[in-house]
Protein backbone atom coordinates (compact mmCIF):
# COMPACT_ATOMS: atom_id res chain seq x y z
CA UNK A 1 0.00 0.00 0.00
CA UNK A 2 1.43 3.60 -1.08
CA UNK A 3 2.27 6.24 1.56
CA UNK A 4 -0.15 8.94 1.12
CA UNK A 5 0.96 12.19 1.42
CA UNK A 6 0.28 13.99 4.23
CA UNK A 7 0.46 17.57 3.71
CA UNK A 8 -1.32 19.62 1.86
CA UNK A 9 0.02 20.29 -2.00
CA UNK A 10 2.09 23.60 -1.88
CA UNK A 11 1.46 26.19 -4.42
CA UNK A 12 3.85 25.92 -7.27
CA UNK A 13 6.13 28.34 -7.97
CA UNK A 14 5.78 30.51 -11.37
CA UNK A 15 8.46 28.96 -12.90
CA UNK A 16 6.78 25.70 -12.54
CA UNK A 17 3.74 26.35 -15.51
CA UNK A 18 3.88 23.72 -17.50
CA UNK A 19 3.02 24.08 -21.19
CA UNK A 20 -0.53 23.02 -21.87
CA UNK A 21 -0.08 19.41 -24.56
CA UNK A 22 -0.65 20.25 -27.73
CA UNK A 23 0.43 20.36 -31.31
CA UNK A 24 0.26 18.70 -34.21
CA UNK A 25 3.16 15.66 -34.06
CA UNK A 26 1.17 15.33 -30.48
CA UNK A 27 -1.34 14.32 -30.97
CA UNK A 28 0.00 12.11 -34.22
CA UNK A 29 2.44 10.54 -31.73
CA UNK A 30 -0.56 9.78 -29.22
CA UNK A 31 -2.52 8.35 -31.67
CA UNK A 32 0.16 5.90 -33.05
CA UNK A 33 0.75 5.22 -29.57
CA UNK A 34 -2.79 4.34 -28.59
CA UNK A 35 -3.13 2.19 -31.49
CA UNK A 36 -0.24 0.27 -30.70
CA UNK A 37 -0.76 -0.47 -26.89
CA UNK A 38 2.66 1.31 -26.03
CA UNK A 39 3.35 2.90 -23.42
CA UNK A 40 5.95 6.48 -22.67
CA UNK A 41 6.87 7.01 -19.27
CA UNK A 42 6.07 10.57 -20.95
CA UNK A 43 2.81 9.94 -20.48
CA UNK A 44 2.93 7.96 -17.10
CA UNK A 45 5.23 10.29 -15.29
CA UNK A 46 2.52 12.87 -16.22
CA UNK A 47 5.91 14.58 -17.32
CA UNK A 48 5.68 18.19 -17.92
CA UNK A 49 7.56 18.51 -20.85
CA UNK A 50 5.79 16.38 -23.04
CA UNK A 51 4.70 18.85 -25.55
CA UNK A 52 8.14 20.12 -26.71
CA UNK A 53 9.65 16.43 -26.69
CA UNK A 54 7.28 15.16 -28.42
CA UNK A 55 6.77 17.92 -30.77
CA UNK A 56 10.71 17.80 -31.57
CA UNK A 57 9.99 13.45 -32.53
CA UNK A 58 11.44 12.61 -29.12
CA UNK A 59 10.01 10.03 -26.67
CA UNK A 60 10.75 7.69 -23.93
CA UNK A 61 8.91 3.95 -24.27
CA UNK A 62 8.33 2.28 -21.20
CA UNK A 63 8.14 -1.37 -22.39
CA UNK A 64 7.23 -4.35 -20.37
CA UNK A 65 3.41 -3.11 -19.18
CA UNK A 66 2.57 0.05 -17.29
CA UNK A 67 2.31 -1.84 -13.91
CA UNK A 68 5.84 -1.94 -11.47
CA UNK A 69 6.73 -4.67 -9.51
CA UNK A 70 8.01 -1.90 -6.44
CA UNK A 71 6.03 0.70 -4.91
CA UNK A 72 8.02 3.83 -4.57
CA UNK A 73 6.59 6.74 -2.85
CA UNK A 74 7.92 9.24 -5.78
CA UNK A 75 6.46 7.97 -8.22
CA UNK A 76 3.47 8.36 -10.64
CA UNK A 77 4.06 4.74 -12.13
CA UNK A 78 0.84 2.47 -11.09
CA UNK A 79 2.37 -0.55 -8.44
CA UNK A 80 0.69 -3.57 -8.53
CA UNK A 81 0.84 -7.23 -10.08
CA UNK A 82 2.30 -6.67 -13.72
CA UNK A 83 0.75 -8.17 -16.61
CA UNK A 84 2.26 -10.85 -18.88
CA UNK A 85 5.25 -9.44 -21.46
CA UNK A 86 4.11 -8.55 -24.91
CA UNK A 87 6.44 -10.95 -27.55
CA UNK A 88 5.16 -7.94 -30.41
CA UNK A 89 6.54 -4.90 -28.01
CA UNK A 90 9.74 -4.85 -30.52
CA UNK A 91 7.81 -4.41 -33.17
CA UNK A 92 5.53 -1.90 -31.84
CA UNK A 93 8.63 0.54 -30.53
CA UNK A 94 10.18 -0.05 -34.02
CA UNK A 95 7.54 0.88 -35.70
CA UNK A 96 6.80 4.36 -33.38
CA UNK A 97 10.85 4.92 -34.00
CA UNK A 98 9.94 4.58 -37.99
CA UNK A 99 6.98 7.17 -37.94
CA UNK A 100 8.92 9.25 -35.59
CA UNK A 101 12.41 9.16 -37.79
CA UNK A 102 14.22 9.04 -34.60
CA UNK A 103 18.03 8.94 -34.67
CA UNK A 104 17.94 8.90 -30.70
CA UNK A 105 15.75 6.90 -28.61
CA UNK A 106 15.50 6.17 -24.71
CA UNK A 107 13.97 3.17 -23.69
CA UNK A 108 12.91 2.61 -20.16
CA UNK A 109 10.55 0.23 -18.39
CA UNK A 110 9.21 -0.40 -14.91
CA UNK A 111 10.80 -2.68 -12.06
CA UNK A 112 10.06 -6.44 -12.92
CA UNK A 113 11.23 -8.15 -9.85
CA UNK A 114 8.41 -10.84 -10.62
CA UNK A 115 10.25 -12.37 -13.74
CA UNK A 116 13.08 -14.90 -13.40
CA UNK A 117 15.49 -12.17 -15.63
CA UNK A 118 14.38 -8.78 -13.89
CA UNK A 119 12.71 -8.87 -18.28
CA UNK A 120 16.23 -8.12 -19.21
CA UNK A 121 15.97 -11.05 -22.06
CA UNK A 122 12.81 -8.64 -23.18
CA UNK A 123 15.21 -5.49 -22.55
CA UNK A 124 18.08 -6.91 -24.86
CA UNK A 125 15.32 -7.91 -27.51
CA UNK A 126 13.79 -4.25 -28.06
CA UNK A 127 17.57 -3.25 -28.31
CA UNK A 128 18.50 -6.18 -30.92
CA UNK A 129 15.37 -5.51 -33.28
CA UNK A 130 16.01 -1.67 -33.48
CA UNK A 131 19.82 -2.22 -34.25
CA UNK A 132 19.07 -4.60 -36.78
CA UNK A 133 16.77 -2.73 -38.60
CA UNK A 134 17.25 0.80 -37.84
CA UNK A 135 21.51 0.75 -37.97
CA UNK A 136 22.75 4.05 -37.09
CA UNK A 137 20.17 4.59 -34.33
CA UNK A 138 21.12 5.73 -31.02
CA UNK A 139 19.92 3.70 -28.08
CA UNK A 140 19.98 5.09 -24.56
CA UNK A 141 18.54 3.08 -21.83
CA UNK A 142 16.98 3.44 -18.76
CA UNK A 143 17.04 0.61 -16.83
CA UNK A 144 16.09 -1.08 -13.58
CA UNK A 145 18.78 -2.14 -11.08
CA UNK A 146 17.65 -6.07 -11.37
CA UNK A 147 19.01 -6.46 -7.68
CA UNK A 148 22.49 -5.89 -8.85
CA UNK A 149 22.80 -9.09 -10.80
CA UNK A 150 25.21 -8.58 -13.08
CA UNK A 151 24.20 -11.30 -15.31
CA UNK A 152 20.91 -9.17 -15.96
CA UNK A 153 22.71 -6.23 -16.24
CA UNK A 154 25.29 -8.17 -18.93
CA UNK A 155 21.99 -9.37 -21.39
CA UNK A 156 20.97 -5.95 -21.27
CA UNK A 157 24.35 -4.64 -22.28
CA UNK A 158 25.20 -7.37 -24.24
CA UNK A 159 22.57 -5.99 -27.10
CA UNK A 160 24.77 -3.07 -27.53
CA UNK A 161 22.67 0.14 -26.37
CA UNK A 162 25.04 3.14 -26.51
CA UNK A 163 24.14 4.70 -23.09
CA UNK A 164 23.40 2.80 -20.10
CA UNK A 165 21.27 5.37 -17.62
CA UNK A 166 20.10 4.11 -14.61
CA UNK A 167 18.55 6.74 -11.80
CA UNK A 168 19.80 6.96 -8.41
CA UNK A 169 16.70 9.49 -8.00
CA UNK A 170 17.61 10.91 -4.35
CA UNK A 171 20.23 11.14 -1.75
CA UNK A 172 21.21 7.95 0.70
CA UNK A 173 19.16 9.14 3.67
CA UNK A 174 16.00 9.48 1.83
CA UNK A 175 16.16 5.87 0.41
CA UNK A 176 13.60 5.01 3.24
CA UNK A 177 11.45 7.84 2.88
CA UNK A 178 10.73 7.06 -0.54
CA UNK A 179 10.16 3.60 0.36
CA UNK A 180 13.83 2.23 -1.01
CA UNK A 181 15.33 0.20 0.79
CA UNK A 182 18.91 1.16 1.98
CA UNK A 183 20.82 -1.36 0.12
CA UNK A 184 19.61 0.24 -3.06
CA UNK A 185 21.65 3.16 -3.25
CA UNK A 186 24.81 0.88 -3.39
CA UNK A 187 23.16 -1.46 -5.35
CA UNK A 188 22.69 1.35 -7.61
CA UNK A 189 25.75 2.44 -7.91
CA UNK A 190 27.57 -0.59 -8.02
CA UNK A 191 25.32 -1.00 -11.37
CA UNK A 192 26.86 1.80 -12.68
CA UNK A 193 30.37 1.18 -11.97
CA UNK A 194 29.72 -2.28 -13.80
CA UNK A 195 28.73 -0.49 -17.05
CA UNK A 196 30.96 1.92 -16.57
CA UNK A 197 34.05 -0.61 -16.21
CA UNK A 198 32.42 -2.60 -19.36
CA UNK A 199 33.14 0.27 -21.29
CA UNK A 200 29.59 1.79 -21.67
CA UNK A 201 28.81 5.47 -21.06
CA UNK A 202 26.54 5.81 -18.16
CA UNK A 203 24.42 8.34 -16.70
CA UNK A 204 22.34 8.63 -13.81
CA UNK A 205 19.90 11.30 -12.52
CA UNK A 206 18.68 12.70 -9.06
CA UNK A 207 15.16 14.57 -8.55
CA UNK A 208 15.60 17.52 -5.65
CA UNK A 209 12.90 19.21 -3.31
CA UNK A 210 12.41 16.07 -1.27
CA UNK A 211 14.34 17.15 1.27
CA UNK A 212 17.55 16.36 0.90
CA UNK A 213 20.93 19.27 2.20
CA UNK A 214 23.34 20.89 -0.18
CA UNK A 215 25.94 18.63 1.29
CA UNK A 216 24.26 15.66 0.70
CA UNK A 217 23.48 16.44 -2.94
CA UNK A 218 27.19 17.03 -3.28
CA UNK A 219 28.03 13.51 -1.45
CA UNK A 220 25.60 11.80 -3.81
CA UNK A 221 27.33 13.30 -6.51
CA UNK A 222 30.81 12.66 -5.53
CA UNK A 223 29.73 8.91 -5.20
CA UNK A 224 28.14 8.85 -8.93
CA UNK A 225 31.47 10.16 -10.22
CA UNK A 226 33.29 7.50 -8.36
CA UNK A 227 31.19 4.60 -10.23
CA UNK A 228 32.22 5.65 -13.93
CA UNK A 229 29.20 8.05 -14.29
CA UNK A 230 29.14 10.74 -16.77
CA UNK A 231 26.46 12.03 -17.42
CA UNK A 232 23.72 13.77 -15.10
CA UNK A 233 20.68 15.25 -15.07
CA UNK A 234 19.11 16.95 -12.06
CA UNK A 235 15.38 18.12 -11.97
CA UNK A 236 12.95 19.22 -9.48
CA UNK A 237 10.88 16.00 -7.46
CA UNK A 238 7.05 17.48 -8.26
CA UNK A 239 3.90 15.08 -6.32
CA UNK A 240 1.89 13.79 -9.58
CA UNK A 241 -0.60 12.13 -6.99
CA UNK A 242 -2.19 12.34 -3.72
CA UNK A 243 -0.13 9.35 -3.15
CA UNK A 244 3.49 10.40 -3.83
CA UNK A 245 5.42 12.01 -1.23
CA UNK A 246 4.88 15.68 -0.63
CA UNK A 247 7.45 18.39 -2.44
CA UNK A 248 9.75 19.58 0.75
CA UNK A 249 11.16 22.49 -1.46
CA UNK A 250 11.19 24.10 -4.92
CA UNK A 251 14.82 25.04 -6.18
CA UNK A 252 14.64 28.50 -7.76
CA UNK A 253 16.22 28.10 -11.94
CA UNK A 254 19.05 30.39 -10.26
CA UNK A 255 19.95 27.13 -7.54
CA UNK A 256 19.98 24.60 -10.46
CA UNK A 257 22.20 26.64 -12.27
CA UNK A 258 24.40 26.16 -8.72
CA UNK A 259 23.84 22.78 -8.69
CA UNK A 260 25.00 22.75 -12.23
CA UNK A 261 27.60 24.09 -11.86
CA UNK A 262 28.61 21.80 -8.49
CA UNK A 263 28.25 19.18 -10.85
CA UNK A 264 30.82 19.98 -13.68
CA UNK A 265 33.08 20.46 -10.69
CA UNK A 266 32.72 17.41 -9.63
CA UNK A 267 33.92 16.07 -13.25
CA UNK A 268 30.38 14.86 -15.31
CA UNK A 269 31.19 15.35 -19.16
CA UNK A 270 27.54 16.33 -19.49
CA UNK A 271 24.96 17.82 -17.24
CA UNK A 272 21.28 18.81 -17.56
CA UNK A 273 19.79 20.82 -14.47
CA UNK A 274 16.56 22.77 -14.16
CA UNK A 275 13.22 22.54 -12.72
CA UNK A 276 11.57 20.57 -15.78
CA UNK A 277 15.10 18.75 -16.38
CA UNK A 278 14.39 14.53 -16.50
CA UNK A 279 16.34 11.93 -16.94
CA UNK A 280 15.72 11.57 -20.78
CA UNK A 281 15.14 15.49 -21.10
CA UNK A 282 17.06 16.51 -24.53
CA UNK A 283 19.10 12.85 -24.29
CA UNK A 284 20.46 13.17 -27.71
CA UNK A 285 21.78 16.80 -27.04
CA UNK A 286 23.98 15.96 -23.67
CA UNK A 287 24.93 12.55 -25.93
CA UNK A 288 25.64 14.43 -28.85
CA UNK A 289 27.72 17.20 -26.48
CA UNK A 290 29.46 14.91 -24.24
CA UNK A 291 30.88 13.54 -27.25
CA UNK A 292 32.02 15.88 -28.95
CA UNK A 293 29.57 15.69 -32.33
S1 LIG B 1 11.70 14.67 -20.77
FE1 LIG B 1 11.71 12.46 -21.19
S2 LIG B 1 9.89 11.68 -20.16
FE2 LIG B 1 9.64 13.89 -20.37
S3 LIG B 1 8.49 14.15 -22.27
FE3 LIG B 1 10.67 14.34 -22.74
S4 LIG B 1 11.24 12.28 -23.38
FE4 LIG B 1 9.32 12.09 -22.30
Amino acid sequence: MRKIGNRKKQPKPKWLKAQIPGGEDYFRIKKNLEKRGLSTICQRARCPNISECWNNYHATFLIMGDTCSRNCTFCSVKSGNPAPLHPEEAQRVLEMVEIMKSTYVVITSVTRDDLEDGGSSHFAGVIALLKARRPGLKIEVLIPDFKGNTRHVDTVLDAGPDVLNHNLETVRRLYPHVNRKPENYHISLEVLRYGHDKGFITKSGIMVGLGETIEEIKETLQDLRESGVELLTIGQYLQATRENVPVEKFYTPEEFEELKEMAFSCGFRGVESGPFVRSSYKANKMYMKANGL
